[in-house]
């Protein structure tokens, strides 16, 4: 294999997250062959006390510990001689939320993933490397770890060759290059066509691949309006 066709190098104090779930299965296999790279550097090798201390109590008082700035900054450097280029990313709840569009952005990019634990990290290292700041949704976790792998695993599967057919990721929920753009995915059905006295829906037994379209795009429209109405606002806007 020449050049992946994705790099990234995650900032965390628990490497040993890392690749995790991703090293199984369509990515892990991807991550074998050389599609996509992942390396990752533990925060705490930058460091420079006798404690390896990473953190500090914050300015202003209150509960739980702040990350040090020069100690984020010297893992950035650390990660830029791997990836020259790469984008500096902050996972926080206080960043945008993840959605498909932007992962269809970052994909295309390399990027350095800082995992935030405690109370996060200092802002003024955020401001310094013009850090692009990405909440998983509106609930908050215990580290950026779990944050880092889903951003990962979105932008992989996108990558020619980890998904065997082309064509599984472009119907789904969210995907930005169909008619079902921005909606929730159908429902889907296996054999067999009677299950616990539940019925398939007749259309999908037709065979008539006209009527199942419309069905599909029927059913995206009315579960999205029933569950996210938002989404269906914010496309038209
Ligand atoms: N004090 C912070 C939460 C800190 S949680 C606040 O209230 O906003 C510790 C770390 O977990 C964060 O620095 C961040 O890196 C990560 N994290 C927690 N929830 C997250 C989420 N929803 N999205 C992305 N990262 C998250």
């Amino acid at each position: 294999m020449t050049q992946p066709l994705f790099s990234a190098v995650a900032l965390t104090l628990f490497p040993d997250m890392f690749p995790g779930p991703l090293g199984l299965s369509l990515a892990g296999k991807a991550l074998e062959k050389g599609i996509w790279s992942l390396k990752t550097l533990n925060i705490r090798d930058f460091s420079t006390d006798k404690h390896a201390t990473v953190d500090d109590s914050p300015y202003g008082g209150g509960t739980g510990m702040v990350m040090k700035p020069d100690i984020i900054d010297a893992a950035i450097e650390g990660a830029k001689k791997i990836l020259p280029q790469g984008r500096v990313v902050y996972m926080t709840p206080r960043g945008v939320p993840l959605t498909q569009p932007l992962v269809e952005k970052l994909k295309n990019i390399d990027l350095i993933i800082v995992c935030g634990r405690f109370e996060g990290i200092d802002q003024r290292v955020i401001e310094h490397h013009d850090m692009l700041e990405i909440s998983l949704g509106d609930y908050v976790l215990s580290g950026g770890e779990i944050p880092a792998l889903a951003l990962l695993d979105a932008c992989v599967r996108l990558l020619p060759g980890v998904i065997g057919k082309a064509d599984a990721t472009v119907q789904e929920s969210f995907t930005i290059t169909s008619e079902y753009a921005g909606l929730l995915e159908y429902p889907h059905y296996t054999r067999p066509p009677v299950w616990m006295g539940r019925q398939v829906p007749d259309t999908l037994l037709s065979g008539n691949h006209e009527q199942i379209k419309t069905w599909r795009l029927e059913q995206s429209k009315s579960t999205t309006a029933a569950r996210r109405p938002e989404l269906i606002r914010d496309k038209k806007e």
